[in-house]
């Protein structure tokens, strides 16, 4: 019922009022928070590598390689464990290396 309310009104309430002066409730977002209030804590990512002064990464280092992969063998993006581009390029080219060597698995079965 509201939101078919909001669906004719907000195209002409957007071309007559700047979107400031319209609710939040009314441009269809959520209400905005209180402010301090956050939902979780955002922390910083840092990398690895960058961290520990490491310039190059040994592929003979399984135990540290491995903890850029997945369980099913996958490689862990950037996105996701922090490391900076030149540290994963090092990173994704040792797991190619001791994937070529079965050290590491190309990929596992899901359990
Ligand atoms: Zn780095």
């Amino acid at each position: 019922m509201a939101e078919e309310i909001n669906n004719t009104q907000a195209p002409a309430a957007e071309a007559t009022a700047p979107a400031a002066a319209t609710p939040a409730a009314a441009r269809g977002e959520r209400p905005a928070r209180p402010f301090g209030k956050r939902r979780f804590e955002s922390r910083r990512k840092v990398c690895k590598l960058c961290a520990e002064k490491m310039d190059s990464i040994d592929y003979k280092n399984i135990q540290f390689v491995k903890s850029f992969t997945m369980e099913s063998g996958k490689i862990l993006s950037r996105r996701i464990t922090g490391t900076c581009a030149k540290h994963q390029r090092q990173i994704t080219r040792a797991i190619k290396r001791d994937r070529n060597l079965a050290i590491l698995p190309y990929s596992l079965p899901k359990k």
